[in-house]
């Protein structure tokens, strides 16, 4: 069994979508390199199976980000998920990358048991979708929850109107989600099927909160649903891959370099003769001597 997958699954003949995640070399590899504090690693666990539960619903190859930004000891903290949909059929493929930016100096071990609006302060998390074709969406909330659950709950009742339960759960080794959504009912629906999907959403609420943290990033999918859903139909799709992947290159970092400005680039250039830039989430590091950007399109006077 891979051990970095996203699977759907579907309710039958019922207004109500889910997705299980489990997370484990991808996870790890996206904090190879940082040095994070282990609250900063499980959060950002959580952002990465988070990403993947949001944006594997989606009908389009799209970049899903997850980002809170706030002025308290966690000043960024960022999930990336590229969504692939291959159109032959073959199984889809994700890839993810993370980061964080702390307030400098931070005492990792003091502050084990803060919540998510302690860790952010005063401070929003935004929800970005670049779709490969198409317009680009942003939506935005309060980073004023305990957890990041709960705060994306928030954000799709407030902003989506699509209620949502969203579980997750890190271990230094994992990290774990669950995703159960209801969709808008068709137009037509009488007040009687209203009522009648109302309570199933209730009942299918209080089975998935009786999934423990143990079963969730222990047991494979169709054991959890059967164990949590087995009353109910549920179609449970293909497993999806997920890994790790960082889509820096020396030609976007180059293309960022342009952006900053020639000026700029000069008097770094006249320093060290060369400017460094290592990438925040892979910190792979690129190099530009002046000939090297020139090649790449920089015009010095
Ligand atoms: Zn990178």
């Amino acid at each position: 069994m891979h051990s970095d997958v996203i699977q759907r699954f579907y309710f039958s003949g019922q207004p109500v979508r889910g997705a299980i995640v489990k997370l484990q070399n991808s996870y790890i590899e996206s904090l190879n390199g940082h040095d994070y504090p282990p609250i900063v690693n499980a959060l950002l666990g959580e952002c990465l199976a988070s990403t993947l539960l949001m944006g594997v619903h989606l009908k389009h190859q799209a970049r899903l980000s997850l980002q809170a930004r706030g002025n308290g000891i966690i000043h960024l903290l960022m999930g990336e998920a590229q969504l692939k949909i291959n159109p032959g059929g073959e199984l889809n493929q994700h890839s993810i990358r993370a980061v964080a930016r702390l307030k400098d100096p931070y005492d990792a071990s003091a502050e084990a048991s803060l919540t998510l609006d302690e860790l952010i302060g005063q401070g929003h998390l935004a929800i970005t979708i670049e779709p490969e074709e198409g317009e680009r969406y942003q939506g935005i909330v309060e980073a004023k929850a305990a957890s990041l659950s709960a705060c994306l709950e928030n954000y799709f009742q407030q902003s989506e109107q699509l209620p949502t339960t969203m579980q997750l759960i890190t271990s230094p080794t994992m990290a774990a989600g669950l995703l159960i959504q209801r969709m808008p009912a068709a137009e037509d629906k009488n007040s009687a099927s209203v009522a009648q999907a109302d309570n199933l959403w209730e009942e299918l609420n209080t089975l998935a909160a009786t999934v423990s943290q143990n079963e969730l990033l222990a047991l494979d999918s169709e054991t959890l649903l059967y164990r949590l859903f087995h009353e109910h139909a549920v179609t449970l799709s293909p497993a999806e891959k997920v890994c790790f992947d960082c889509s820096c290159s020396e030609q976007r970092t180059a293309q960022a370099l342009l952006k900053i400005g020639v000026k700029e680039v000069s008097a770094l250039l006249k320093l060290d003769n060369e400017v460094v830039m290592d990438c925040e989430f892979c910190s792979a590091r690129y190099r530009f001597t002046q000939s090297k950007l020139q090649q790449l399109g920089m015009k010095f006077n």
